[in-house]
């Protein structure tokens, strides 16, 4: 049984540091989307001024965080909060839990919200937050006193108008009610502090799925430009966590036929499409899409490289590289995740004529719906589920409309065009201001 270590005897125990992860993962995240952004300058000619003020982030914290774990020993974590571009409001992103997470990654995950909430025309910059730590490992317990310690840690860069968290991979609604309880311990009751929070606790109707429902609006709009039947279309989907699984349920609810989902542990694959609604008791049940009756197991690369109308990455960054982009069969892909596709494979999908819908724009459903949960919260009026998603449904529209004309009219990938917009109205706002 493991030891409930009270304080004196604690000191004796051992005493576990985290070396501080350097790069730890085999893509590097910041070259990724600073490269999309010189790419995109270039295009649109932004002066050097501009330039140089956009690729700095403002302001960058680390913090360490000491955690009592539940055998007796103190471990140490280090997180991570950057505050990438607030000229168009309030900093807004996710926290994300990962045992790879890194500075270099928030960095670039802080870039990229500056961009997608900029594209959506939501009035928030970008930011973006982090713990290395593997969420999968630790219990209720110690995952209350990380998120509640990481808190305290960053409480004074945060704010309902200066920088607004919520849940991204490895954190989840609980995560974000410990978020608001600590922060209210301090300052009073401020549900506009994080989104994401459980309804219960002044959540928005909708924003479970919405990055799943808007990844599927701007999916049959994007079938619609490449002439690609919506209903019976072939789609596989890497990742089955919020964004993978919410998908996959309401893309099958409109008609399009899943024929192949992944996790961590592998996948599965039927050709006549997956009965998605059961996949998703099966995964409940045993915290995996593995084993479902009725389907063959297939690997995640394997599912990369399906002949399907529509590829869906939406686990974690890196998942299409110059390794295993020749591989690729799909007719078009949807960015759910954010940068799972380097710049390299980038080009060679259009060297090949495959369009890609980069994750600013695809996955920006999120971010939307967290902007009319931050709307209720100040003005203590909560929408119904129905104006939530004819709002969210709006302004994907707006935003798939904007980039998909500009990409047309200027020949450019829709990655460009997507960056190119967003670029312009966060320069706007840069020489508006200075
Ligand atoms: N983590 C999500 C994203 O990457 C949502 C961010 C938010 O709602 O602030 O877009």
């Amino acid at each position: 049984m493991p030891a409930v270590a009270t304080p004196p005897r604690a000191a004796a125990a051992p005493v576990t540091e985290k070396k501080l992860p350097a790069a730890a993962s085999h893509v590097d995240f910041n070259r990724i989307t600073d490269e999309q952004f010189l790419i995109a300058a270039e295009h649109m000619k932004l002066e050097d001024e501009i330039q140089l003020l956009l690729r700095t982030p403002y302001r960058e914290l680390v913090v360490q965080v000491p955690v009592r774990m539940d055998d007796g020993h103190l471990e140490m974590f280090h997180g991570y909060r950057v505050q990438y571009n607030g000229v168009r409001g309030p900093y807004k992103g996710g926290i994300r839990y990962h045992h790879e997470v890194d500075l270099s990654e928030v960095r670039s995950l802080a870039a990229l919200m500056t961009w997608k909430t900029a594209i959506v025309d939501l009035p928030f910059g970008g930011a973006k937050g982090g713990v290395t730590c593997d969420p999968t490992k630790m219990s209720r317990k110690e995952l209350q006193a990380l998120t509640r310690g990481f808190t305290q840690k960053i409480d004074m860069a945060l704010g309902p108008y200066r920088d607004i968290p919520a849940p991204d991979a490895g954190t989840n609604a609980q995560t974000m009610a410990w978020i608001m309880d600590e922060y209210g311990k301090k300052h009073g009751y401020t549900p506009a502090i994080v989104t994401g929070k459980p309804v219960n606790l002044g959540g928005s109707l909708g924003r479970e799925e919405a990055t799943g429902r808007g990844v599927t609006i701007i999916t049959q709009e994007a079938c619609k430009a490449y002439h690609i039947n919506f209903k019976g279309a072939s789609v596989a989907i890497q990742g089955f966590g919020n964004v993978g699984s919410w998908t996959a349920i309401l893309m099958h609810q409109l008609g399009a036929k899943i024929v192949a989902v992944s996790d961590v542990v592998g996948g599965i694959w039927s050709e006549g499409g997956l009965d998605i609604p059961r996949v998703v008791e099966h995964c409940k049940s045993t915290g995996s899409v593995c084993g479902f009756k009725g389907a063959r197991a297939i690997d995640n690369e394997g599912l990369l490289a399906l002949d399907v109308d529509v590829l869906i990455p939406a686990a974690l960054g890196g998942a299409i590289t110059r390794r295993n982009v020749d591989g690729v069969r799909a007719r078009l892909i949807i960015e759910a995740a954010n940068s799972p596709i380097t710049p390299h494979a980038d080009e060679k999908l259009h060297a090949r004529g495959i369009p890609v819908v980069p994750d600013i724009l695809a996955n920006a459903g999120g971010v939307t719906v967290s902007y009319f949960e931050w709307v209720q919260n100040l003005q203590q009026f909560n929408w119904t589920h129905e104006k939530v998603n004819l709002e969210l449904e709006a302004r994907m529209l707006r935003a798939w409309r904007s980039v998909y004309t500009r990409s047309v009219e200027g020949g450019t990938p829709l990655r460009i065009a997507a960056f190119v917009d967003a670029l312009d109205k966060v320069a706007q706002a840069t020489r508006q201001r200075f």
